[in-house]
């Protein structure tokens, strides 16, 4: 049996996991409006893993109470045509942008539904720019819950009509995602709902580890390693390189979270290097990484409104982890996110949102300071469908 409690990530005291825990009380007392997230409560593990584990193992939450709806164990592709183009044979896409509402979003969802449901709850509210919203609504259809998402006029139609055709109550904010994140907190402080508002619920990030767990498995079987047991250096299922779009920096925490406790449950001797992928435009994290320090009155822009955002909620989360595992940042243009786009599908039949290509484009710029017989697995997050109008701006980008 496993053990599970909150950590909070800056001063280390622990919570039991319920529905009215949050952040932690003190470290979130220093919050300042203008920045990323304090008091980030990290799920915290004890006990020994089984031979015969699964993902669900290692989830606070037991199996049964996850809504009946195929969410993760999405394919590691092997894409031919790009290994060779690149050289790197060892090169692999984790395509996130097959889960059911079609973003890696959904695994964050599916862990807060499992919750809300083993607790009873029935209503959940989110602050969303989009694919946070239609994947909770789409997973919380499938767990009968009510859905109550805040959502910024300007998202993506595809996104807010997928929200609407899955039952979702959907309030447009005429403003930007701070103000649909306050108004959310709101609504759920009157009305007792559970807030899946990323980072500030805790089970967001710990839902996207899910990833990084799979990963592991689905390498372990083609490089041959054992999943039940240690690993060496250079065989089974570590990456090297790990390529992860970053906005808020929840996906980062989660994927370094999910690689974190396998280093914990001796599965593997390392935690992989990852790059946070970011919009040159949105830049937050790696900005603060790079000059130690977190910006005020900064204001995003970029084509890849998922990772669009001016206060990264998860930054100071993201940053610690980045810094205790040695991970790297890298910036991306518009036109390099929409030209890698281009040649994810031309190349490999994978079409994605601006958000996931720009995993490619990180990729494309830094893989002359990587070796190229490096595992190297890029983290496509979401689906080409999403934002059409993006797609097209790439395509006349290209023949102008
Ligand atoms: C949310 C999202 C991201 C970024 O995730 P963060 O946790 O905000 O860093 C990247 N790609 C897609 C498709 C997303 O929906």
């Amino acid at each position: 049996m496993m053990d599970f409690f909150y950590r909070c990530s800056e001063c280390g005291k622990q919570f039991d996991i319920t529905p009215d825990r949050m952040v932690c009380p003190s470290c979130s007392g220093k919050q300042k409006s203008d920045e990323p997230l304090r008091g980030i409560l990290e799920v915290g593990i004890e006990g020994r893993l089984k031979k015969d584990w699964d993902t669900f193992d290692l989830l606070p939450v037991g199996k049964k109470y996850f809504p009946p709806i195929p969410v993760g164990n999405t394919p590691l592709w092997e894409p031919k045509n790009l290994r060779k183009e690149t050289g790197f044979e060892r090169l692999y896409i984790k395509d996130d942008s097959l889960n059911p509402t079609a973003s890696l979003k959904d695994r964050a969802s599916y862990l807060v539904a499992a919750f809300a449901l083993r607790e009873k709850i029935d209503d959940i509210t989110v602050a969303s720019t989009g694919n946070a919203a239609s994947s909770m609504a789409g997973v919380g259809a499938a767990g009968g819950l009510n859905i109550r998402i805040f959502i910024p006029a300007s998202a993506p139609e595809a996104k807010r009509v997928q929200a609407l055709q899955y039952g979702a109550e959907v309030t447009e904010v005429d403003g930007n995602y701070d103000m649909a994140y306050d108004l959310s907190l709101e609504y759920t402080k009157q009305h007792g709902s559970l807030s899946r508002n990323t980072a500030y619920n805790p089970l967001t990030i710990e839902g996207k580890k899910t990833a990084a767990l799979e990963i592991f498995r689905q390498l372990c079987k083609i490089v041959g390693g054992t999943v039940g047991k240690t690993v060496g250096k250079t065989a089974g299922g570590a990456p090297d390189y790990v390529f992860v779009p970053a906005g808020d920096g929840v996906i980062l925490g989660g994927m370094y979270k999910g690689f974190e406790d396998l280093l914990q449950m001796g599965l593997m001797d390392r935690v992989p290097t990852l790059y946070a992928v970011q919009a040159a435009g949105s830049n937050a994290i790696s900005y603060a990484f790079r000059e130690g320090s977190f910006r005020p009155d900064y204001s995003s822009n970029t084509v890849a409104d998922s990772i669009a955002v001016d206060i990264p909620r998860n930054g100071y989360h993201a940053l610690k982890y980045l810094k205790k595992y040695d991970g790297r940042c890298v910036e991306v243009t518009d036109s390099e996110i929409l030209s890698a786009q281009r040649r994810l599908a031309s190349t490999s039949g994978l079409f994605a949102e601006p958000a996931a290509s720009s995993a490619l484009a990180g990729f494309l710029k830094t893989k002359d300071e990587i070796p190229s017989d490096s595992k190297v697995v890029l983290l496509i997050t979401g689906n080409g469908l999403k934002d059409i109008g993006a797609a097209l701006r790439g395509l006349s980008e290209k023949n102008p």
